[in-house]
């Protein structure tokens, strides 16, 4: 970690001391809780999901304590994105996966459990059972799509 990484860490650790305190990703980041790892470096940490989708599902969070993705710094969650791919390759090369899905999940409305970033990475088979509750929701009118999308643009600047 770099020396202005590390200082930036540390007030956002300061910063979210309380969350951090009752963070569990956190704990398991400072040894306080057992995790199954599967790789580590300074900045980010793999580990197996205790409650998995489909055997092999593995959780990548960065090492200090961010959440949501909207406030993540731009260099955590570049190196985080990038063990991301990472662990996906190796469950194609562990399990010969058919697929993965990579799922990261913001606010309880989204299903958010555990508020500390993190990346599902999930080795998917062709014969693996899960099936998402995908549903699809077509516009009434196309122009109500036209309406969201141009809310967006304008969101973005
Ligand atoms: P999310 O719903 O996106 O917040 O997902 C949180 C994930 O963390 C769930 O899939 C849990 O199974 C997983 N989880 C919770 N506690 C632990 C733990 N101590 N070790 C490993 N995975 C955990
Ligand atoms: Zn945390």
């Amino acid at each position: 970690m770099g020396r202005l990484t590390s200082v930036r860490a540390a007030v956002m650790t300061e910063i979210v001391g309380l969350t951090v305190m009752d963070c569990i990703f956190c704990k398991i980041v400072a040894g306080q809780l057992p995790a199954c790892k599967v790789y580590e470096d300074a900045d980010t940490l793999a580990f197996m999901d205790i409650g998995p989708i489909v055997p092999g599902h593995t959780l990548v969070i960065p090492k200090t304590h961010v959440d949501p993705l909207t406030a993540a710094p731009p260099e955590v969650l570049q190196k985080l994105i990038l063990v991301v791919q990472r662990i996906a390759r190796a469950q194609i090369k562990a399990f010969k996966a058919d697929g993965i899905n990579v799922i990261q999940s913001n606010g309880q409305a989204a299903g958010q459990v555990v508020p500390h970033l993190h990346f599902h990475v999930i080795p998917r088979f062709a014969a693996d059972g899960h099936h998402w509750n995908w549903k699809a929701h077509p516009y009434a009118q196309p122009e109500d799509m036209r309406a969201m999308a141009e809310k967006i643009k304008v969101a973005l600047g």
